[in-house]
């Protein structure tokens, strides 16, 4: 994944976000991520420290949460949500698992001044 134009949009989302409700400095950007996302929460800060130098979203910490993996069951048919460390059915263990989610990633709220 490329980390440094993620944070770009990253960072064009919380500005107009934050330009919306007339805020003149954001704090903390929340970001929601499935498992397999494949991005880096130290790499988006890291290059979001450099790109937002000079914008109301300087200094903002990037704040992630990761949402569990939903998975359907080729054997039993049901689905479930499971962790990215215990991939199996929870229900009868199998590991013939289709992926429902996993690459989800978004910006879900803002902490603005
Ligand atoms: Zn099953």
């Amino acid at each position: 994944m490329h980390e440094l134009s993620i944070t770009q949009s990253i960072l064009n989302i919380s500005l107009q976000a934050a330009a919306q409700q007339n805020a003149s400095h954001i704090r903390e950007i929340r970001l929601r991520m499935g498992p397999f996302s494949g991005v880096v929460p130290e790499c988006v800060q890291m290059y979001l420290d450099v790109l937002a130098k000079g914008t109301p979203a300087e200094g903002a910490k990037i704040k992630v949460t990761t949402v569990p993996l939903k998975v359907l069951c080729r054997d039993c048919g049901r689905e479930s949500e499971i962790e990215r460390t215990h991939i199996a059915c929870p229900h009868c263990g199998s590991m013939r698992l289709k992926r429902l989610s996993g690459k989800e990633f978004m910006v879900e709220s803002l902490e603005v001044d």
